[in-house]
């Protein structure tokens, strides 16, 4: 388990990867001598694409589809890694994985999510934490292109301007998507606004979008629903007469397709969270990735969609 790798260890991958004959050219081939930029995940790597133009090289350490709350860095991670000029990480308890990666490095770090206002985790063994999904709130994704801004302005301060216009104009973008991602929901009758999804990844989506947030778990990194799990998810179904129910691209489906079977309603389709899509995916991008979660639970829970 990566949690209980000791940094001996860490550093001990770190040096052999490093001594790898033959490999030091063809990670930083293509990178025309830009500050390389390593993002913890997809959607990071986006949002600081926005910001960086093309004076930095920003690159995502984990691929397109990963599971990121309890991913176990390779030594080939830890390797570029090394050669980053600069790390962006969620915070938030996101990434499990990540002190421990960065406490054997020594390449300075971000964290992009300082000063979103956080909701908490509801549940027992989460008690008190920050639930660490705030990208899911456009408003918040604000704080983090400030963040993104001011972490690039150090790393590359000839073009602390170009960065700050870049995210001024990724901020407008991301307000025009959060009012579509209200506007698309509002339709939704006062009955019909519960949002059933496998993680409880939504509570700022939401919570701007006026929704009543029920999951099957908590966070992914425990993705075996208990039956007390599985019987309450149904139950709320029943009783609130859920038209549809959700769950997010990086996990199994099939404890929330039990839920919908039993609980008499229809699976509402996958939804995006944790990761972008490949690039010919349905959500290459962040404000993809908010459009489409918007309308596919709109559709579904509205009746549009079957
Ligand atoms: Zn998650």
């Amino acid at each position: 388990m990566t949690l209980h790798r000791s940094r001996t260890a860490v550093l001990a991958l770190v040096l052999v990867a490093g001594a790898l004959p033959g490999c030091a050219s063809f990670e930083t081939a293509g990178r025309a001598g830009k500050p390389v930029v390593l993002t913890t995940f997809t959607v990071l790597a986006d949002i600081a694409r926005n910001v960086a133009g093309d004076h930095l090289t920003v690159e995502s350490i984990t691929k397109p589809g990963a599971e990121i709350h309890g991913y176990e860095p390779t030594p080939r991670d830890l390797r570029r890694a090394a050669d980053a000029d600069l790390i962006l990480d969620n915070g938030l308890g996101l990434e499990a994985w990540f002190q421990q990666f960065v406490d054997g490095l020594d390449v300075p770090h971000a964290v992009v999510s300082d000063g979103v206002a956080t909701i908490g985790i509801a549940g027992d063994a989460y008690a008190g934490r920050p639930n660490p999904h705030a990208w899911m709130s456009p408003a918040n994704v604000r704080t983090y292109v400030d963040n993104t801004v001011a972490a690039f302005g150090r790393l590359d301060p000839g073009h602390a301007a170009d960065f700050g216009a870049n995210g001024d104009a990724y901020k407008k973008e991301l307000q025009r998507i959060s009012d579509g991602l209200v506007r698309d929901l509002s339709v939704l009758p006062q009955r019909q606004r519960a949002l059933v999804t496998c993680e409880g990844a939504f509570s700022y989506l939401a919570r701007d979008a006026g929704l009543t947030e029920k999951y099957i778990w908590p966070v992914n990194a425990e993705q075996q629903a208990t039956p007390q799990q599985i019987t309450s998810a149904i139950e709320f179904v029943r009783t609130n007469d859920v038209p549809a129910v959700f769950c997010e691209s990086t996990v199994s489906d099939k404890p929330m397709r039990q839920v919908a079977g039993a609980g008499g309603t229809a699976f509402g389709g996958t939804l995006y969270v944790d990761s972008l899509s490949e690039a010919g995916g349905p959500v290459p991008t962040y404000l993809q990735l908010i459009r489409y979660d918007a309308g596919t639970i709109a559709a579904a829970l509205t009746g549009r969609a079957s």
